[in-house]
């Protein structure tokens, strides 16, 4: 059907992403008094868009708002037994990165890091640009042990990347904050996100390339010492 749609459209019609083409297709459409299908394409055109709203234009990952909405939505407030983890992730020491090997290597290093993260996740779970060169990953339905090992493996995956097939001497870490809550007490997002956010610190403060995360009611961080990627 799209094929015969597109045949309708006029030569040079504005656009060529999937978006525009839909929109147009929609113009038509209506011009021909065919309603139905010009709403068909106009809610494909809306479904893309609202789409896109959601990811970061630069790592295409998931963006703050889509968190936002996670955050505050039904998924968020369902959590239970064995838990929710949030894990805030910072790029170790990026404003050298920029400062040496330039804007353009670093926001490779960000695509990069962000495909890193996500590959390591449960299906469940995802990642989202939460600012600058900082990104968060939100793990539902799992314990706080396993959240530790999906972390760490994170950080581990990030130092161990070949970084310099992107530029001779270039290297990447992350430091982690990680809050894991089972519900024992009532859900709060912002009161995860700065429990993330203080083991985050935390991690920052241990020499980076850590994660930060508490247990038993006492901080921890892995790995224990050296600066490099165990
Ligand atoms: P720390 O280990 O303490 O986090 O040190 P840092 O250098 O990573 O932290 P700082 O806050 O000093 O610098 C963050 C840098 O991230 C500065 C900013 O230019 C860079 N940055 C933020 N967003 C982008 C981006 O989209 N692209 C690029 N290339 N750089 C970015
Ligand atoms: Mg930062
Ligand atoms: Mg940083």
């Amino acid at each position: 059907m799209v094929a015969d749609d597109e045949a309708a459209l006029p030569p040079g019609a504005p656009g060529t992403d999937l978006l525009s083409l839909h929109e147009s297709i929609a113009g038509v459409l209506a011009t021909q008094g065919d309603w139905r299908r010009a709403y068909h394409h106009l809610k494909s055109a809306f479904d893309l868009a609202r789409a896109g709203s959601l990811r970061d234009t630069l790592t295409s990952s998931f963006n703050r708002r889509y968190l936002d909405q996670w955050l505050h939505g039904p998924d968020f407030e369902r959590v239970s037994e064995p838990g929710l983890a949030i894990a805030l992730v910072d790029l170790d020491l990026f404003k050298e990165v920029n400062d040496t090997f330039g804007h353009l290597v670093g926001d490779r290093v960000l695509r990069e890091v962000a495909d890193l993260l996500q590959q390591g996740l449960p299906a469940e779970a995802f990642c989202a640009r939460y600012g600058g060169e900082e990104f968060a990953l939100v793990i539902p339905d799992v314990d706080a042990a396993r959240a530790v090992r999906i972390a760490d493996t994170a950080r581990v995956r990030v130092a161990r990347h070949p970084w310099t097939r992107i530029r001779t001497g270039l290297s990447v870490t992350i430091s982690v904050g990680l809050a894991h809550e089972n519900g024992s007490e009532p859900m709060k997002p912002e009161r995860q996100l700065r429990r993330a956010d203080a083991l985050l610190y935390m991690a920052k403060r241990a020499g980076r390339n850590k994660v930060a995360y508490r247990e038993k009611e006492s901080s921890q961080v892995i790995p224990r010492s050296g600066p490099t990627a165990g």
